[in-house]
């Protein structure tokens, strides 16, 4: 069947329905009344109503219960199987499979009428291109020069480099030390920015992709926003120096191959012990507290302190990268500013090193999140062609480096957002929802998906998310990972942390900690496919209510760090 006749069938189909829905309605409207009143009583929670009831008719409802009919498992599964066949390789960041599996996603945008929205000299185009360092450091010093005298600082004893950020050379950088936090007129863009931070004894400062730490985390933002070379963090706490000296030799991540993003703005973040900085600023040690002092009392001086410093990175290897996300588009109409992006990563970790070299098929890690993002696309575009656009628009957002530390999606986020991140009011991340995780009994027809994040940052957020459960696919909402202090951290595991971080609502759906997480054994017919469509169809409505309700769910009401109970 060509294009035009789908299109004429789809709308054909489409009347037909409106027809059988209203004439249903007139007969059962008595039913549905006494119905709606009931469940209406049932509920305590006024404000949940209001919400709802504001934006949803009988019409409405049929017009989702339609389109999300058209998510099926048959090509869920298509596009699940063949991501996770041999022939994609394990689809590892910048190798061949995983340009396979992003020239496959791009070929279904175009297919299904996504608009393009990465711009290029001439016009848009579905990729979004970065580039990647894969890297071995064996050592980093920083220099200063100091009266004609070279002074030398070593990693891990003088000061702590940050292994996860980019960390490259610089010959004789301008530092400047604003206080405890970037000052909003200092001028730091080409230049490297000090800081003061106080930490507790015991506080872990950025190491791991699990280790987060908000002090330093909104300072680098702001640093990488005005396009600075470095950040220096100052450790006030000299106790906290050492935890983190001792937490970084045992890092995994030291004496091991890592990937970061390579670009002009991509910054290193080093921490330095207080006698450290006082030398690199030429300062003597009782100054140096001194001026930490009056910095915490807000008594900035007249002239900053700075100092020039050579960062030189020798590394025992470094590949550059290039690798891909693939972006697809569907503008809103009068709400088309505000931005809701869909997320789930394609990429995952190619072959087994060795002999035998398996491959890792991926179908649950992430075949499954990228099955169900290109069945979302098509069914947005499709009904903005047949009439029913979403008011707000939607990019769908196929990631790439996730399995190497979240790269594709801080690249959006922090390098080139496509739309600004300030306009974006929601991210909704799907990563592994093929699989069952939890044991068996507690959920017997296995209709339960894990969400994690929904509640940390908008009550509006949460609550459309719960009511387009209720109303439409009836799972079971599984809350055990969205514990704040839950140890696997998955809210910061994957891509949905990116949006978080800018403090955009987010919503992550997983399955996660099956027996064959990252094994060669996550293999296609290990997945259930029912599911796969169940959990893609609650995303639908829950994108469908988002997009179209009168209220936003950007209303930051908390602060992600504290506990949501
Ligand atoms: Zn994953």
């Amino acid at each position: 069947m060509n294009i035009q006749s789908t299109i004429i069938t789809l709308f054909f189909n489409l009347v037909i329905l409106f027809f059988l829905f209203s004439s249903t309605n007139c007969i059962s409207q008595k039913a549905a009344n006494q119905e709606q009143s009931t469940t209406q009583a049932k509920r305590t929670n006024v404000e949940q109503d209001t919400l709802f009831s504001e934006s949803l008719s009988l019409l409405q409802k049929n017009t989702q219960t339609y389109y999300a009919s058209t998510i099926t498992v048959i090509n869920l599964k298509n596009h699940i199987e063949l991501l996770a066949s041999e022939s994609f390789e394990g689809r590892k960041v910048g190798e061949r499979g995983q340009k396979m599996a992003g020239l496959y996603i791009q070929d279904f945008f175009i297919k299904n009428d996504l608009e393009p929205a990465v711009p290029v000299d001439l016009g848009k185009r579905y990729i979004q291109e970065f580039e990647v360092e894969k890297s071995k450091i064996s050592t980093i010093t920083l220099k200063t020069q100091l009266k004609e005298k070279e002074i030398i600082y070593q990693n891990k004893e003088d000061f702590l480099a940050n292994p996860l950020t980019y960390l490259h050379n610089e010959n004789e950088l301008n530092v400047v030390l604003t206080g405890y936090s970037i000052l909003p007129n200092e001028q730091i863009t080409g230049r490297g920015v000090a800081l003061f931070l106080d930490t507790e004894d015991k506080e872990t400062i950025f190491y791991s992709n699990q280790d987060w730490n908000e002090k330093t985390e909104k300072q680098v933002l702001l640093a990488q926003q005005a396009e600075a070379k470095a950040v220096f963090f100052i450790l006030t706490n000299a106790n906290n120096f050492k935890t983190n000296s001792k937490k970084l030799q045992k890092s995994k991540y030291l004496n091991s191959e890592i990937y970061t993003l390579k670009t002009e703005k991509s910054i290193g973040v080093y921490f330095l012990s207080m006698e450290t900085a006082a030398k690199l600023f030429d300062y003597s040690e009782q100054e140096w507290e001194e001026l930490a002092e009056q910095f915490e009392e807000n008594k900035i001086p007249s002239s900053l302190p700075y100092a020039t410093v050579s960062i030189d990175i020798k590394k025992e290897s470094a590949t550059t990268l290039d690798t891909e996300n693939i972006v697809g588009f569907v503008e809103g109409t009068d709400l088309k500013d505000e931005l809701i992006i869909i997320s789930a990563h394609y990429d995952h970790l190619g072959q087994e090193e060795g002999q035998n070299k398996k491959f890792f098929a991926g179908a649950d890690d992430n075949a499954s999140g990228v099955a169900a993002l290109m069945e979302l696309a098509k069914v947005f575009a499709s009904a903005k062609k047949e009439g029913f656009s979403p008011r707000r628009s939607i990019l769908f957002l196929a990631t790439t480096a996730e399995e190497v530390g979240m790269l594709g999606s801080s690249y959006y986020a922090d390098i080139e957002p496509l739309f600004p991140i300030s306009n974006v009011v929601a991210n909704l991340n799907i990563d592994m929802i093929g699989r069952e995780y939890v044991p068996k009994n507690k959920y017997p027809a296995n209709d339960y998906v894990s969400i994690v994040g929904s509640n940390w940052q908008s009550t509006i957020l949460h609550q459309t998310h719960e009511q387009a459960n209720t109303t439409f696919t009836n799972l079971n909402l599984d809350y055990t990972y969205n514990s704040k202090t839950h140890p696997k951290e998955f809210f910061y595991r994957s891509d949905q942390y990116s949006f978080a971080k800018y403090d955009i609502p987010v919503i992550f759906y997983t399955s996660p900690d099956h027996k064959d997480y990252h094994k060669t054994t996550d293999t296609a017919e290990k997945i259930d496919y029912q599911r796969v469509e169940k959990i893609t169809k609650l995303i639908f409505h829950t994108t469908w209510q988002l997009a179209n309700q009168e209220k936003s769910p950007k209303k930051i009401e908390k602060n992600r760090f504290e506990d949501q109970n």
